[in-house]
């Protein structure tokens, strides 16, 4: 990890977290889920919006991800995994599906929270024009070469373009990252002309696989691999979605579930089971922002007598066991762990 991002972490982790409400009905009336990575992870009684509370303000989340040239993984620590190219590609043409299907004159087409481009690059291929924003200035820097002032910096919730400009906007796993995602929505409202689709994906927290290892992981051991505070500040559900875009004056046409990275979710629920058993042999709070990567962790020390790796291994087969079970029920009844939803600006 480079001491740029160390640096930022300790910058980001010295600025005092705020306490927020909830951001779909404004209530102050959660209950705990999970603590995680230092962080409660709650739910609002009334509408059932889990959200991160109190979280970092969004001057320490800007310190971090502009101290990360990898992007918001490495905010949380993450590990880049192979084949996770792939995976967002097979997401981007679902999007790319989507727009053809219910919004087949699109032209302008805006990605918020590009990061690299990889989807601008798609949008390009598909013989749209294709726009983009994102808060990192390294990926912004990088696409300005090559797309010149149709990528912009994304500072706040305020879109550095013209109303009714575009024909589609994506957001791809970035309206979970939002500080405030309802002001986000109401300026891709803004800038979509009338009649244009807003195409977001987002894990699902009312997935099989997060609503099974919350209830038997999550509320017995306090390990759920689901929720990535801080980098993830809401965890949304297909009506959290629906409300919220309902809110900003796009209501949904279509939605519909697909299945995360399973190598990430079968690493992520091991790692959060390690956490929680070595949080209660020593239940000392860790710091917030102080990320860890377990597997890594292992590794780094001093090498572990073969037996004593075996519960570990055991620990691995089990999670890839889950995955391996619960992922093709999920795909059968649409209740997979990530979404994508179509919402249209009425004409
Ligand atoms: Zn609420």
């Amino acid at each position: 990890m480079g001491n740029e991002i160390l640096m930022a972490r300790r910058t980001a982790q010295a600025m005092p977290l705020e306490h927020v409400l909830c951001a779909l009905c404004d209530a102050s009336d959660e209950e705990l889920l999970v603590t995680k990575k230092g962080f409660r992870v709650v739910r609002c009684r009334r509408c059932r919006l889990v959200y991160v509370n109190p979280r970092p303000q969004a001057e320490a989340l800007a310190v971090l991800y502009n101290a990360a040239p990898e992007g918001h993984g490495a905010v949380a620590g993450e590990a880049v995994h192979p084949g996770h190219e792939r995976y967002k590609m097979r997401k981007f043409q679902r999007a790319v599906a989507f727009i053809r299907a219910y919004q087949p004159q699109a032209r302008h087409v805006f990605d918020l929270g590009c990061a690299r481009g990889a989807f601008l690059a798609l949008a390009a291929s598909q013989g749209w024009v294709p726009y983009g924003s994102d808060v990192n200035p390294h990926f912004v820097a990088a696409l300005q070469r090559q797309y010149g002032p149709r990528v912009q910096l994304q500072q706040g919730t305020r879109l550095a373009f013209p109303d009714a400009a575009f024909d589609v906007v994506t957001l791809f796993d970035t309206i979970e990252h939002l500080p405030a995602p309802l002001a986000t929505l109401h300026e891709v409202r803004r800038v979509l002309r009338p009649g244009g689709l807003c195409v977001i994906t987002t894990p699902n927290v009312e997935g099989l696989f997060p609503r099974c290892t919350y209830r038997f992981l999550g509320r017995t051991l306090g390990a759920w691999e689901h929720p990535t505070p801080p980098a993830h500040l809401y965890q949304f559900a297909p009506h959290t979605l629906r409300a919220l875009l309902d809110r900003a004056g796009l209501p949904p046409v279509a939605m519909r579930t697909f299945g995360i990275y399973p190598p990430y979710t079968a690493l992520q629920l091991e790692n959060a089971v390690i956490e929680a058993i070595k949080h209660r042999r020593s239940p000392k709070p860790h710091p917030p922002l102080a990320a860890t990567s377990h597997r890594k962790d292992a590794a780094a020390g001093a090498p572990a007598h073969p037996l004593r790796k075996l519960p570990r291994l055991g620990l691995r087969v089990a999670c890839w066991a889950l995955v391996g079970s619960l992922y093709p029920l999920a795909r059968l009844c649409d209740r997979s762990d990530a979404m994508l939803v179509a919402a249209r600006k009425p004409a």
